[in-house]
């Protein structure tokens, strides 16, 4: 929505010939063994039979004996076409409980156990390669170096982070078939991924009942730069920074992005974590940020012939929109006092920068 964003290529993709393997071989299969698995995988795994192997071979035992075979495996390669199922509400989404219970547990530990993979020493050596490394790849070559979806919180990729920034689109719980799918694995920030922002929540049934389906917006799928106006409802009081009342507007380009645009915000709250997260906290502290800017520029005798320039260059610092958590919203904040506040509450914060650039 805010980025456009393009996958870059890994051998971490290479976890996909597992299960590709194992659902293209199943049906001439008679019995479970190396062949469900390609051609690499033994020498890189090991003669081992348990974890993987023993997942892989329960999940085959059930699908064997499920007599739907060929639905499941069908099922499957349609669970791989994660871009058609959020552009079209058209499209066949299947459910392994539809199935069978059993066939959606073994079928989520398996997939589950695969998605683990990527950070296991014995695949990582095989591909040659690691999530820490493909997420650096990813911010460079798409020169965005936040969460992808907010655009206001960083993604994580130090080797201290206990869990990989690398989360799904449709959700690995109850979508297990999806759990590696390449085109279903994007970098995400934290607050956007956690419950109850993203969590198990559905994104291509409007509701987590399943009733209705909708179209809902892919991270690879760009349709333009939407248009972003911030208005104030009401100005803030200059001694209580938390009584304004803000809205980010997001405008699209035409009703189809306007749709989307209107479901990312609603499924991510945007405009209410940009306002809660980030601009009440910058109204509440950024007199003080800007007396400790100004002093460094200014001496006090040139307060008042320099403060409107000096607001503005502060303004014009906050434009790094792709690379710093905040920069975008304190920036509408500060282009605002500069075009729109009233003079009361343009001058009362310049009262009280001056107050603070005299205290310390
Ligand atoms: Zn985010």
């Amino acid at each position: 929505m805010l980025f456009p964003l393009q996958q870059v290529d890994t051998n971490l993709q290479l976890i996909e010939e597992i299960p590709n393997a194992f659902f293209n071989n199943i049906v001439d299969a008679d019995v479970f063994g190396y062949e469900l698995f390609p051609a690499w995988f033994q020498e890189y795994y090991g003669n081992r039979q348990d974890g993987l192997y023993q997942k892989a071979n329960n999940l085959f035992q059930i699908i064997k004996n499920s007599g739907r075979e060929l639905e499941i495996v069908n099922g499957y390669w349609e669970s791989l076409q994660i871009n058609q199922h959020c552009l079209s509400v058209d499209t066949l989404l299947f459910y392994c409980e539809d199935i069978s219970i059993e066939l959606f547990t073994a079928a989520k530990k398996y997939f589950h156990h695969l998605y683990k993979t990527l950070d296991y020493d014995w695949f990582t050596d095989y591909s040659n390669t690691d999530i820490i490394k493909y997420i650096i790849e990813f911010k460079k070559s798409n020169r965005v170096f936040l969460c992808p979806i907010c655009g206001n919180e960083t993604i994580t990729s130090n080797r201290f982070e206990a869990r990989a920034a690398l989360d799904h689109w449709f959700c690995k719980a109850k979508y297990p078939f999806s759990s590696v799918s390449w085109d279903n694995l994007f970098p995400l920030g934290e607050g956007c991924n956690r419950p109850p922002i993203k969590g198990e929540n559905e994104i291509v049934w409007s509701e987590n009942e399943r009733v209705n389906r909708q179209i809902f917006f892919y991270p690879f799928n760009w349709l333009g730069n939407m248009q972003i106006e911030f208005e104030c409802i009401e100005e803030p009081s200059i001694d209580n920074p938390t009584s304004g009342s803000w809205r980010f507007n997001f405008i699209g380009i035409d009703e189809t992005h306007q749709i989307l645009i209107n479901k990312w915000d609603a499924f991510f709250r945007v405009n209410d974590r940009w306002i809660n997260e980030t601009l009440d906290v910058f109204i509440e502290t950024w007199t003080q940020t800007f007396a400790e800017y100004l002093v460094l520029e200014i001496n006090i005798e040139e307060f008042e012939l320099k403060y409107n320039e000096k607001l503005l260059s502060f303004r014009n610092s906050k434009n790094k929109f792709n690379i710093y958590p905040n920069h975008r919203v304190e920036w509408f904040f500060l282009n605002f006092l500069i075009n729109e506040a009233t003079p009361e509450l343009y001058n009362g914060y310049k009262t009280m920068v001056k107050k603070h650039i005299e205290n310390n």
